[in-house]
This record gives structure tokens, C-alpha cells and sequence, in this order.
């Protein structure tokens, strides 16, 4: 199965089992708009719980808060996002077809680098052993041929964005012969900025209703308040703010499903630090920030450092933690070191001091701020994308397996009577009703034994408890394990214990 179909099946998949749905689905569905189902959302909490005590209940200088989505429109215009937080765009005139400018051109310099290597492996296939990839890549003329023209591609691309030079974009859209995808023609529209936060209206009429925005980030919830929270909290630096929360942006190019939306959450923190010190703690929080999500048990080699070169204006040090999506690697979170610049900038447009005075140095200053920005829902995909497993088992049959972490499972255990008499379904509402105190559980008597194991494996429930004659007098139940299929019996009176200790968020933690 090609990584592609691959994709298909599981999202077909997380329709099928409640985890998610498309928005407004009987309207035809909502672009780039989800639903999270019943078991989705029990996935999607336990990952935000998973960040939030990592954050905030695991660093005693790390608190967390909640704002509102709606903010005063003044503190886009501080933050840059009314000017700046824009995408550029064309139109293909032909398929009527919108995309983003930089996106076509950053496709193309793939395509030219994927000529390169497509290269090399001719050669690699040709010449056997004696290939020697370095000194074939220096001097091969079809090689050099399409890396020089990607990197000039690139540097055009880079220097006309840069400069904002539109027209500029356009003529190299032109000159790099891109056609539309949809269409196949060169008919393209002029580049325009378009920004991606949503806006609308607060006021009871319109004469005095005034233009607010969706938050498209939730950090600038965090830099308003963070007076507020130091004085409150008599927080001292270095420390930090933390919040969950749901983010709006008009993305053009919405696509990949849960990972590019138009309405998502992110889980932002927010380290105010001296200044000066900015560097260590930004090489502290990418560490540790990796570490969480490698604790998960996705793979270790799922993840990789994007170091970025070319630094927003704000920024001195940035970096994305990129995870390996079934489309390839991509952004799952920001670690940006912003200097000073958000809470000076709250400090000039508002007019209210944004100073901090250290205790230790005696000295009255701004913050520096690291921020660390992961996406719930790139994250959620993530876990979900690397669980999903198609299996052919050893008696000939197909079973399709969530092999989630157990600690993130929506369902921890299903409770499930051998057959729907003989006192069995009693005993198997008894162990439910003590065990659903502490973990969420499915309680199933319906159809075989087999079929019932089968639709928790596709729900990825790590446990399936079954109750059977035997446990009528011996007090003893069959666990089975979802990944292994194995079976045991164990004492009804140990189960509680055995399942805490398997879902146990306090064995990830030490991991951190
Ligand atoms: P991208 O380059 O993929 O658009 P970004 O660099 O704009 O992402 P940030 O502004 O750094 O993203 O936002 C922090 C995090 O929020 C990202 O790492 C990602 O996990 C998440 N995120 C951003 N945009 C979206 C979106 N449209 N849908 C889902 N998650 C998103």
C-alpha cells in the first residue's frame, strides 16, 4: 500500500470509529473544518492533559491560564499579525484554482531536487560498489544542472518575498514555466496579500460596531496578562505561562486533513527569561520539549530539528521539531526565542508599562521570551497516524489495530462477558462498575468473542477483560493484550492495580 492510500484508509478509518468527522458533513461539509467524535475527543483531552501537567504541574515556575478569543484589536496591530500575517497568493484564470505563491515555487524546488537524486540513483544502480556519490553529485552535469537551478530559484524566491516585491514573485512563477496543477495553463492572475486571521464584529449596530479578530495564535493572550499573572502569581523570572486554546486562520492552502485547519488549537508557554539568557534557555526548551515528544513512544526516529535560517524580524533563534507525517516530515511545533519584542510592542501601543523589577540584580527590565507552540491537533495526528496498523495475522486473517500509547488510549479496557448468560454479565457489571472509577471502560456483550476483541483493537483499547464460567468460581479473569494478542488470567482482586500501572502517565513523565 503506497503511503498515500495509506492516508486514505485512516482517515476513512477515524470517520468510521468516532474519532473524527467532518464539519457540517450533511451540509457537504465545512473546507478545513473538523469534528472530533466521541472517541476523538477522549484521545484529543488526554493528550491535553499530557502537555498541561507536563508543563504546568511538573515545573513549579510554569503556570497556566485561559483568555478569552476575542481581544482588543490593538494588540493585532502591536503584534504585527494586522500588517504582516499574510500569505501571498495567485489565482490560475483557467481552473479558477487559488494557491499560495510561495508554496508553487517551494513545489518546484522539490521537483528539481528530486531530479538530482533520481539522478544519483541511475548512477548508484549503474556503477554498483565503486559509485562514489560525493565526487558523482560534483561533477555529474545533469546534477549540477538542476541543484544550481533550485538554489537560484530559491534565492529569488527568498530576496522578492523578502522584499515583498509581488509583481517580482509573479515574473519568477512565470519564468520557472509552473503550470497549474488543475488546469495545465500558464494563465496566472497577479500575487496578492491576503491575511489569514478571520475578522468580525462586536456591537449591537452596526454604526458603532467595531472590526475584531479570531485569535489566530493564543500567545498574545499570554503577553497581555503577563503583568497580571507575574504580580498575582508573585511569579519571579525566569518563569512561564502556559494555555490550551483554539486558534482561527483563513489558510489558502487547506489540505492534509487535521493537519492544516482553519480552526485548531495549539498549546502555546510562554518563558520570560533575562536578557542575555534568551539562548540557554532556547536550547534548554527545544531539548526538553523534543523529550516530550519522544516519551510518547512514537519512534525516536519520527522526529527531527528544523533550524531556521532566515529569522522573522522579532526573532533571534527559531526552530520547528518535525515529525514524520504519512505525507513526509513537517512543522508539529515552533520553539522561537522573540526577544523582546511582543511586550515592548504591548508597551508602546497601550501605553502601560511592561517592566519587570529583578530582585537580585536590582534592575527594571522587559522579559526576553522563548515560546514553545505545539498544534493539538498535529499532534493528535501524529499519534493517531503512527498507530494505525493493518495486520495479517497468523491464521490467515486481517485485523486493523490502533496501537495507540496506552496512557493516551480513549479506552483503557473493555469489560466483556463470554456469553450473555449464566450469571456471567453480573459478574463482568460489577467489575465495570468498580473499575469505570478510575478508568474510561466499554462494556460489551454483543455478538462473538473474536468480533468484539476485533472492534476494540480498531479503537485501540490496549485491554480486553473477559469473564468466563471459570470466573464464577475461581474469581479470576482472561486479560488480553492488543498489541501481542496474548492472554492470562490474573485475579479480579490485581486488576485494578495491573491496568494503573500499564496506563500510568507517571512512567511517561519520568521519561521528560
Ligand atoms: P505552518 O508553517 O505549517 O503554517 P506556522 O509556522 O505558521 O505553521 P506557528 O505559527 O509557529 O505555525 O504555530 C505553531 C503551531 O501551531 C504549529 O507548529 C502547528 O503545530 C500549529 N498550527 C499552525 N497552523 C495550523 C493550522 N492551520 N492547522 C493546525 N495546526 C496549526
Amino acid at each position: 500500500m503506497t503511503q498515500e492510500e495509506l492516508f486514505k484508509s485512516l482517515i476513512a478509518h477515524a470517520k468510521e470509529y468516532g474519532f473524527i468527522f467532518q464539519s457540517s458533513e450533511i451540509y457537504d461539509g465545512l473546507s478545513a473544518v473538523y469534528d472530533y467524535g466521541q472517541l476523538g475527543v477522549e484521545l484529543k483531552n488526554n493528550i491535553k492533559r499530557y502537555w498541561w501537567d507536563a508543563m504546568v504541574r511538573l515545573n513549579e515556575n510554569i503556570v497556566g491560564i485561559d483568555t478569552a478569543i476575542f481581544m482588543h484589536p490593538k494588540i493585532w496591530e502591536a503584534s504585527g499579525h494586522v500588517g504582516a500575517f499574510n500569505d501571498p497568493l495567485i489565482d490560475n484564470k483557467d481552473s479558477k484554482k487559488r494557491y499560495r505563491a510561495d508554496v508553487l515555487l517551494e513545489d518546484h524546488i522539490a521537483k528539481l531536487e528530486e531530479k538530482a537524486t533520481k539522478e544519483v540513483e541511475k548512477g548508484k544502480k549503474k556503477f554498483g560498489d565503486a559509485f562514489d556519490e560525493v565526487q558523482f553529485r560534483a561533477t555529474n552535469p545533469n546534477v549540477l544542472r538542476n541543484i544550481a537551478k533550485a538554489n537560484e530559484v530559491r534565492e529569488r524566491m527568498n530576496d522578492t518575498l523578502n522584499r515583498n516585491d509581488l509583481e517580482a514573485v509573479r515574473q519568477l512563477i512565470i519564468d520557472c514555466e509552473i503550470v497549474c496543477p488543475i488546469s495545465g495553463s500558464r494563465n496566472w492572475t497577479e500575487v496578492r496579500q491576503f491575511n489569514l486571521m478571520f475578522s468580525t464584529q462586536m456591537g449591537s449596530v452596526s454604526e458603532d460596531a467595531n472590526i475584531i479578530y479570531l485569535r489566530p495564535e493564543t500567545a498574545q493572550g499570554i503577553f497581555v496578562n503577563f503583568l497580571n499573572v507575574q504580580k498575582t502569581g508573585r511569579m519571579k523570572i525566569p518563569f512561564g505561562i502556559a494555555q490550551i486554546g483554539k486558534a482561527f486562520r483563513n489558510e489558502i492552502v487547506a489540505r492534509q486533513f487535521i493537519f492544516r485547519m482553519r480552526e485548531f488549537e495549539q498549546m502555546e508557554m510562554q518563558f520570560f527569561v533575562r536578557p542575555k539568557e534568551e539562548i540557554k534557555w532556547f536550547e534548554h526548551w527545544k531539548e526538553t520539549r523534543l523529550r516530550w515528544h519522544k516519551a510518547m513512544g512514537l519512534g525516536d526516529t519520527k522526529y527531527r530539528f528544523h533550524n531556521h535560517e532566515k529569522l522573522a524580524h522579532y526573532a533571534n533563534a527559531a526552530a520547528d521539531i518535525e515529525f514524520e507525517f504519512p505525507f513526509g516530515f513537517k512543522e508539529l511545533e515552533g520553539i522561537h526565542s522573540r526577544t523582546d519584542f511582543d511586550l515592548s510592542q504591548h508597551q508602546k501601543f497601550s501605553g502601560k508599562k511592561m517592566q519587570y523589577f529583578d530582585p537580585e540584580t536590582n534592575e527594571n527590565y522587559i522579559p526576553y521570551v522563548v515560546e514553545t507552540s505545539v498544534g493539538l491537533d498535529r499532534t493528535f495526528l501524529a499519534v493517531y497516524s503512527s498507530a494505525y496498523c493493518e495486520e495479517k495475522l497468523e491464521n490467515g486473517e486481517e485485523r486493523v489495530v490502533l496501537k495507540l500509547p496506552a496512557f493516551l488510549a480513549p479506552v483503557k479496557l473493555a469489560v466483556l462477558p463470554l456469553v450473555k448468560k449464566d450469571g456471567l454479565p453480573e459478574v463482568a457489571r460489577k467489575i465495570m462498575d468498580d473499575l469505570k472509577m478510575d478508568f474510561n471502560c466499554q462494556y460489551d456483550e454483543k455478538d462473538s468473542i473474536g468480533k468484539r476483541y476485533r472492534r476494540q483493537d480498531a479503537i485501540g483499547t490496549p485491554f480486553c477483560i473477559t469473564i468466563d464460567h471459570q470466573s464464577l468460581e475461581d474469581n479470576a479473569v482472561t486479560i488480553r493484550y492488543r498489541d501481542t494478542m496474548e492472554q492470562e488470567r490474573i485475579p479480579v482482586a490485581n486488576l485494578r492495580a495491573i491496568i494503573e500501572d500499564k496506563v500510568s502517565f507517571r512512567k511517561i513523565f519520568e521519561k521528560i
